[in-house]
This record gives structure tokens, sequence and C-alpha cells, in this order.
């Protein structure tokens, strides 16, 4: 190891303490990669060995790393100002984006709340349900409904919502009122679909308790991080009718599946549903800054207007910064003027014909892949403390890609733009460290 690296290694191992990590297995490793440079899909370590990002760094460099265009813009940006607080004052890129951003979103969707990151986006969505329905004097309706599977952020109250039992444990039962809806786990040959009898669970939940829910939740038509689930578009039309039916509103968290990930710039307009309350991050501003947004109605924000009493009082020093707002606005420039939605289409077509090829390994449970998502599960009881897919994990690192699993689910989600050689590099890396980790 360099002496650099090691000085950084150092320095991490006495003072950090990583995301989502088993701090003994991170303690215990001895070869850590220590990233330096990223260009487009690739990562670059210390000594120079180069990794295909297959994650997008956990999900997020929807554009590859550094595109010159958002570097650009983030450069103009810092020479005019870096940042002002939203309060009392605007400025051009936060304006500009909200407009923007209206734009592209489901059609109603009108206004725009800025924060930091996809858990303070899905904070700002639950708050508001809660404030809208007491400033509507409807004080019962306090509650929210999640999928037991669903995963939708870290803070605490998002962490409430989130199924993922591992994830949730620690916390489960303080503070926000969430009721689960259970998601059979998906047996290979079973007659019905576990995501129809959810759905129909949570109809009947929203007909039952509407007068007790403030809104439902869900990441539309695909549940990244409990394992790449896909479930049917028709499932989101018949729970957005039930939440019409009995004024329920409907929350699409679209952190993840959002800015064209699993095919359209938002994964509920795929099902011709216009949610209440929209989330945005990760690709929002392609991983360049953090920053996120929750976009609403009209209807939503008329309930917050008249006595001061009744504004929004919820806001973070970062909301609407201007470096990440120059960023998000070039992002929506990058997709609009790249064509990257319409180019990613053939790439996706890739993905899913390599992940269906898989299927064929005996131990591989593939699940349908949905645009620029594939998954393998490696373990019939898929769970976050799997440790086949940290065995392909090391053999993807020796072979040049950057490939962290969940437990026993293998997945990519490489970035929109990643050049065709590369990703037929990526998926073959894939098929060989499965072959490795099962073998
Ligand atoms: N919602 C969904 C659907 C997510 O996938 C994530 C992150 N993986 C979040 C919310 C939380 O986003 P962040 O990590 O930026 O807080």
């Amino acid at each position: 190891m360099s002496e650099a690296r090691a000085r950084i290694v150092a320095a991490d191992k006495a003072h950090l303490w990583h995301p989502y990590t088993p701090m003994d297995r991170w303690l215990a490793e001895t070869d850590p990669l220590v990233i330096v440079r990223a260009r487009g899909a690739r990562l670059f370590d210390a000594d120079g060995k180069s990794y295909l990002d297959g994650n997008s760094s956990w999900w997020v460099a929807a554009l590859g790393h550094n595109h010159p265009r958002i570097v650009a813009a983030l450069h103009r940006q810092a020479d005019a100002f870096c940042h002002v607080s939203m309060a009392g004052t605007t400025h051009e890129p936060a304006a500009r984006l909200g407009e923007e951003l209206c734009a592209v979103a489901p059609p109603g969707m009108e206004r725009v709340f800025f924060s930091d990151d996809g858990s303070t986006a899905v904070e700002v969505a639950l708050k508001m349900s809660l404030q809208l329905w007491r400033n509507a004097g409807a004080r019962d309706k306090c509650r929210f409904v999640a999928l037991d599977a669903a995963y939708h952020g870290d803070t605490l109250a998002a962490t409430n919502l989130g199924g993922v039992e591992v994830f949730r444990r620690p916390f489960a039962g303080v503070m926000l009122e969430c009721i689960h809806v259970p998601v059979p786990a998906p047996a290979p040959g079973a007659p019905n679909d576990p995501y129809a009898r959810a759905f129909t669970t949570m109809e009947a939940l929203i007909a039952e308790r509407a007068h007790e829910i403030a809104a439902i939740i869900v990441e539309p038509r695909l549940q990244g991080a409990s394992g790449m689930r896909v479930y049917d578009a028709e499932l989101l039309r018949r729970v957005r009718a039930a939440c019409d039916r009995h004024q329920v509103l409907m929350i699409a968290d679209e952190v993840f599946t959002g800015y064209g990930r699993t095919g359209p710039m938002w994964s509920c307009s795929a099902a011709g549903v216009v949610p209440d309350i929209l989330c945005t991050a990760k690709g929002f501003t392609a991983g360049v800054l953090p920053m996120a947004a929750t976009l609403t109605t009209a209807r939503i924000f008329d309930g917050f207007r008249g006595a001061p009493e009744r504004a929004f009082w919820h806001g973070h020093s970062f909301c609407g910064n201007p470096l990440g707002a120059a960023v998000a606005r070039e992002v929506l420039a990058v997709f609009r003027e790249e064509e990257v939605l319409e180019r990613a289409v053939p790439k996706a077509h890739r993905i899913a014909e390599a992940f269906q090829a898989l299927a064929d390994i005996p131990g591989v449970h593939a699940p349908p892949a949905r645009g620029m998502v594939g998954a393998v599960d490696l373990a019939a009881d898929a769970g976050y403390l799997g440790e086949r897919g940290w065995r392909a994990y090391a053999e993807a690192r020796r072979l040049g890609a950057y490939l962290r699993p969940m437990g026993d689910v293998v997945y990519i989600a490489p970035p929109l733009n990643i050049d065709d050689g590369e990703l037929d590099e990526l998926l073959d890396i894939v098929r060989r460290s499965i072959l490795h980790a099962l073998g």
C-alpha cells in the first residue's frame, strides 16, 4: 500500500463510522478501496486501478461521474455565490429550477419544497401530509400506510415507514404511526403475485380506516432497498383510485425510481398515476451535490395558506442551495439535450436480457429487470445479512467493477448514459462474479 493511501486508511479507521457497515468488518478489511478520481462510469483507486461503478455510487450518479457540463455549471455558480438562505430571499437557480422541474413533473405538480437528500424529501412529505389534515380540522388523520418491504430513508420518521426488518428493528414503534402492509416473500412458481395480495390489503385498509390515515407512501413499480423487487403498474392505479375514493393522500417516493431509472422520467407516469406528493433526490443532482425536492399540487399548497399558524414551519439551512440548484438545472438540460431517456432504452433491454440469462444458473433467482436496474437473488431467503453477495462483490472488485450487494441480492443500477462497451463489460463481470460466488 502506498504511503499516501496508508495515511488515508489509517485516519479513516481511527475516526470514521461508515454508513450501513458492520464496523468490525470494515476495520478488519486489509485492502480497503480508496477512491481518488471518478469519470463517467468508472471509479479510480489510489493504485490507479479502475472499477465500473455498478450502482452509480448508491444510485445517484445517473449521468456518470464528473459530467463536464454539470461540473462547469457548478463552477459558474460558485463564482457568483455559493449559498444564501431562502428565508425572505430568492435567486435564479432555485426559482428557475422550480419552474423547470414542474414542467417535467407529472401533471398537476405545481409547488416545490427543497431539502437535502431522499430522507428529508420524504420527511417533508410526511409532515406536509400531517399538517394538511390538521389545518383542515381532521386531527385523527395521522397514520401512514407503507408496504412491509418498503424503504423510504433513514431519518427517524422515514425509518418507521421502512419495512426492511434489520433496519427498522432497533427503532420500531418510536414516534410515527405507520401501518405496514405485508408483502409475502416471492415464491418462484407461486400462483399469486405477492404484490397483488399486498395491494388488495392496502385498498381494504384505505377503505376501512380512511378517517385515521393521512397518506400512503409507495416506491412506484420498483422497491429498491428491499431487493429490487418489481410490481405491476395496475396495482399503483388501483391504490390511486382507492386514495381518491376515500380522501387519503398518495405519496410517490421517486427518490430511486425517478429520473429515468425505471425507463420514463417518473416511474408513476408509466402507470399513468399522478400522486399528491412526489419526492425526488439522487438522480435529481446526478450525484454531484446533496439536494432533494418534494413536489405537490396547488390543492395541498392552498391548504397551508391563510393565518400564519397554518404555514409549513419547516426548513433546512441548505434549502434551495444555489450550487445544488444550478447543478439540478444542468442535469435537466443534459437529460433533454443528450436524450438520456431515449438512449437508455436499448441499454435497459440489454440489462433485462443479460439478467434473464442469469436465471439459468442453478441457485440464481432473477426477478424481472426494470429499466436500468437488474438484480438476482443468490439465496431463497434473501436478507441483508446474507454472505453470498459479498463473495460476488470481492470477485467483481478483482475483475474491475464495484458491485456492492444487498446481502444475497446482487444488482446493477449503472449510470443511464454508460457506454455500450462498458455496459457489456459490467454484465460480463456480473456473470463471472456470480458463478464464482456460487462455485
Ligand atoms: N427513498 C428511497 C426509495 C430510497 O431508495 C432512498 C435511498 N436509498 C431514500 C428514500 C433515502 O435517500 P437518502 O439516502 O438520500 O436520504
